[in-house]
């Protein structure tokens, strides 16, 4: 799918501070435009939810003039809100390049995400960059995704087609079974379900497609007994 881009291609890229905006462009604003629910009150939080993006970079769009501050902004003990109409209604303008980023003073881990390498942006993005994946890992793949796509896996839903429902890929399911002890067994309770008793559990059904947890098992021992073999 082609992205939405603000800034003409070939050479035109615009620069604020001396802080290249053509990163935000690259973003698909419309395809996050189309997730909002238009009659949903969003906070902050969970329209980077929606977005899966880092709350700093919605912070950002703020300071930027990309999305407007939000109604209860400034106010003591509100959280400010958009409703998703005016949030969808802002980022189609800054994908038309209706509403071009007119001030980016940001600090430099977020000028990093926004595209910049300069020593310092580079500097602060080293830092942090083991936070910033599993920052944005959280925000794309939060709680009730999680637990959605391990009731779609115990219900016999293919792990593919469960990662698929909640917009997340195979890779981070997995990348999270693997850092997250407890989502990992969760994940393997629930993957027993995608075997068929008599069939999996063997090289074939692995082979066949099958990453139910009795076939995973098998393809990883077998793995293993392949290795100890060569050495
Ligand atoms: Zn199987």
């Amino acid at each position: 799918m082609a992205r939405p881009r603000v800034f003409p291609r070939g050479g035109a890229r615009r620069t604020v501070h001396g802080t290249t905006l053509a990163r935000v462009t690259d973003l698909d604003l419309i395809g996050i435009a189309a997730r909002l629910d238009e009659t949903t009150s969003y906070t902050l939080p969970a329209f980077a939810d929606v977005a899966c993006l880092p709350r700093s970079v919605v912070y950002a769009w703020i300071g930027a003039g990309v999305i407007p501050p939000g109604r209860g902004a400034g106010g003591t003990g509100t959280r400010r809100r958009w409703t998703g109409a005016e949030l969808r209604a802002a980022l189609t303008a800054a994908a038309e390049g209706r509403r071009l980023p007119v001030q980016w003073d940001v600090a430099p881990l977020t000028r990093y995400r926004l595209g910049d390498r300069d020593p310092e942006a580079v500097g602060a993005q080293s830092l942090r960059s083991r936070d910033y994946r599993r920052e944005l890992a959280e925000a794309c793949f939060p709680p009730a995704a999680r637990a959605r796509v391990i009731a779609l896996i115990g219900a016999g839903t293919p792990v593919d087609q469960a990662a698929a429902a909640v917009n997340v890929t195979r890779s981070l399911v997995y990348g999270r079974a693997h850092r997250d002890a407890e989502f990992g067994r969760a994940l393997d309770d629930a993957g027993h379900a995608l075997c068929i008793g008599g069939v999996c559990g063997s090289a074939t059904a692995y082979r066949d497609g099958c990453r139910g947890t009795a076939c995973r098992r098998e393809h990883n021992d077998a793995a293993q007994r392949a290795r100890a073999g060569q050495a």
